[in-house]
């Protein structure tokens, strides 16, 4: 049994001895993204325990050890931590009282003060404000009067967007006129939201930075996104479109880990405006769907560069080998039965990542594809076109 550390921060501007493999690292959330990361734990000769409320998930089938229990069970939160050697997660809404927990034992990396402030949109565009970081045109929204003034400061179209427990389009509603803005509000049942201006976008997409607990950083993108329904629905990497802005968002990715004090990975999302400028979207403190194709396509892919930081190992080279593409498989593709795989993979270089869920619901993320080719446009139609085939009938 691990003794409370003295740990209080756990940045990189504290030197830290390296966690070496054969140690156990620990994984709040029990989704893809701890599933992936476990895989390259392993390999990396790492154990990997997982906390989660969910019986039989992704995380666990690939995990050595597994508790489940609810985040905000203290007691089960501390006997996990003190059986790791580092904490690390895969989704942002971990409670603060969860992480404190934690602390108290080992390192939760990145911290909860950066939890904190990426898991509620109004603290985290008021993060990038004051770094001096250009997003998205917002305003607080707690009161009818504040929505009329934003409405004027503003102006339409735009969105609102719950501060907090948002993902994929969930806990937004769009406004395009003036006289809608009272109805959307509601339609969100009048929570604090933050209102933005409707971004002119030429091209959505992100950049994945990691930083260990010495300060080096790694940087890998910008990796080119394209959504539908507000999922994620295919990225493609090296994406030769934004080859002029890779410079100044890798600048911006590289100031928000600096200045967070991240150790571990981000993911820092961008819209590219049609008038040529960069606006940070989103920040997700945790490797990202975007960057599921970094496994074949990098030479160290997002969730190697999870482990390593958050180990205090050196970092990998995150560059891409040759150009990737890769779809997403939602669980609508189950609609008339198991899709078709053999019909998929008869392209030899299509990759199959299922996440091992047992239901397929519509919107649900099941599994994605990854496609490397002698050039994006070739990646992309190749993955599309594997995609399709999983509908083909005659398994
Ligand atoms: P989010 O949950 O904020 O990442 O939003 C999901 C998706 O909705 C984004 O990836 C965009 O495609 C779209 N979206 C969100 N906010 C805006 C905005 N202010 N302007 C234009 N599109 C947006």
């Amino acid at each position: 049994m691990m003794a409370p550390t003295s740990e209080t921060k756990t940045g990189a501007s504290q030197a830290a001895r390296p966690i070496l493999p054969g140690a156990t690292l620990g994984m709040l959330g029990s989704g893809q993204l701890g599933r992936m990361f476990a895989q390259a734990a392993a390999r990396l000769g790492y154990f990997v325990h997982v906390f989660s409320p969910d019986a039989g998930s992704p995380t666990s089938q690939v995990a050595r050890q597994e508790t489940i229990a609810d985040y905000d069970d203290t007691e089960a939160v501390a006997k996990f931590a003190q059986s790791v050697d580092v904490v690390s997660f895969e989704f942002e809404n971990v409670s603060a009282a969860a992480t404190e927990t934690i602390a108290k034992y080992v390192p939760v990396r990145p911290s909860g003060r950066v939890l904190h402030i990426t898991q509620d949109r109004l603290r985290e565009k008021r993060f990038l404000q004051s770094a001096g970081i250009p997003c998205t045109p917002f305003a607080e929204i707690t009161s009818g009067e504040e929505l009329s003034a934003a409405v004027d400061a503003i102006g339409t179209p735009a969105v609102l967007k719950t501060t907090a427990w948002g993902y994929d389009g969930k806990g937004q509603a769009k406004i395009n006129t003036a006289a809608d803005a009272p109805t959307a509000w509601q339609s969100l049942d009048g929570q604090p939201v933050v209102y933005e201006g409707w971004v002119d976008y030429q091209q959505e997409f992100s950049v994945l930075v990691t930083r260990s607990t010495i300060g080096e950083i790694a940087i890998c993108g910008p990796i080119a996104n394209e959504h539908a329904n507000h999922i994620l629905d295919l990225s493609v990497y090296p994406a030769p479109e934004l080859a002029g802005a890779a410079s100044e968002a890798g600048q911006i990715a590289r100031t928000i880990v600096e200045q967070l004090d991240v150790v571990g990975i981000i993911c820092v999302e961008f819209f590219l405006t049609t008038d040529n400028r960069l606006l940070v979207n989103e920040i997700a403190p945790r490797p990202h769907n975007s960057g599921h194709l970094t496994i074949e396509a990098c030479r160290t892919s997002q969730f190697e560069q999870q482990v390593r930081a958050i180990c205090g190992l050196p970092l990998g080279e995150s560059t891409a080998h040759c150009p990737a593409a890769m779809a997403n498989l939602l669980g609508d593709l189950w609609q008339s039965g198991e899709p078709n795989w053999q019909a998929a993979l008869t392209d030899p270089h299509v990759h199959l990542h299922l996440y091992g869920k047992a239901e397929a619901r519509p919107g649900r993320k099941m599994g994605h594809l990854t496609v490397l080719a002698d050039t994006a446009e070739e990646a992309v139609r190749r993955a599309i076109r594997a995609r399709d085939r999983l509908a083909v009938a005659g398994q």
